[in-house]
């Protein structure tokens, strides 16, 4: 597998906010998100085998706990993740997978809890999501999108309420984007959408989501990675 860092850290943006993690970074990805804040991922990484991962994870947090999968998009290495998944379910992790939905998730296994983040226009990526993908989500997964204006919140309510999101999963998050050059400023002026406005036009329409943030960018500088 490609991998281009594991690490140990607070889990930042979904209803396990606030959780130790261990993240599990997997290189390469398919879109080209407009505000994506991991480009590093694209290239590079080292090769290791899933042994090498599951025991850097294990000595990262021994006695179980939460481990993200994320990238890039880790579904680009399906073959060898799904097998690393259901190794980390059986020696009793919570698995979290968060992936853009646009590879087909019907592999993944179902007590992994899927993260999937659909993509508004404004990332430069919209229509990437796969529609089958919906067939996929169970009641413990979670679906986000990641808005950075009007356009793109326009998007998540209507896709939300189409496809009766709030009665397949656990959570619909909207969470502001964030600027990719953001400052030091640990707060929400690196947000591309404030947050306040955000949460204004959710209350507006009583839209079935919760606001996310991620706190990680809150807690640390965002401009530092592995964390
Ligand atoms: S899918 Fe994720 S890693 Fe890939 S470009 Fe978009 S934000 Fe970046």
């Amino acid at each position: 597998m490609q991998i281009t860092e594991i690490y140990k850290s607070l889990q930042g943006e979904s209803t396990y906010a606030g959780l130790p993690c261990v993240f599990v970074r997997l290189t390469g990805c398919n879109l080209r998100c407009s505000w994506c804040d991991t480009e590093y991922s694209f290239h590079g990484g080292k090769k290791m085998t899933p042994e090498e991962v599951f025991d850097e994870v294990q000595s990262l947090s021994p006695s179980g706990g939460l481990i993200e999968i994320t990238g890039g998009e880790p579904m680009l290495q399906e073959r060898e993740l799904v097998p690393l998944m259901q190794w980390l379910l059986r020696e009793g992790y919570k698995v979290l997978l968060e992936t853009s939905g646009e590879r087909p998730l019907d592999r993944v296994p179902a007590a992994v809890v899927k993260i999937v983040d659909v993509k508004c226009p404004g990332s430069e990526e919209g229509d990437s999501f796969r529609m089958e993908n919906l067939e996929t989500l169970t009641p413990h997964d979670e679906v986000k999108f990641v808005i950075s204006d009007r356009a793109d919140y326009a998007f998540a309510r209507e896709f939300t309420l189409h496809h009766s999101l709030a009665h397949r999963v656990n959570a619909v998050l909207f969470s502001p984007a964030f600027s990719k050059a953001a400052s030091g400023a640990r707060d929400a002026s690196n947000c591309l959408l404030d947050p306040q406005q955000l949460a204004e036009w959710m209350l507006e329409d009583n839209v079935p989501a919760r606001l996310g943030l991620q706190i990680h960018k809150l807690i640390w500088d965002p401009a530092l990675k592995g964390v």
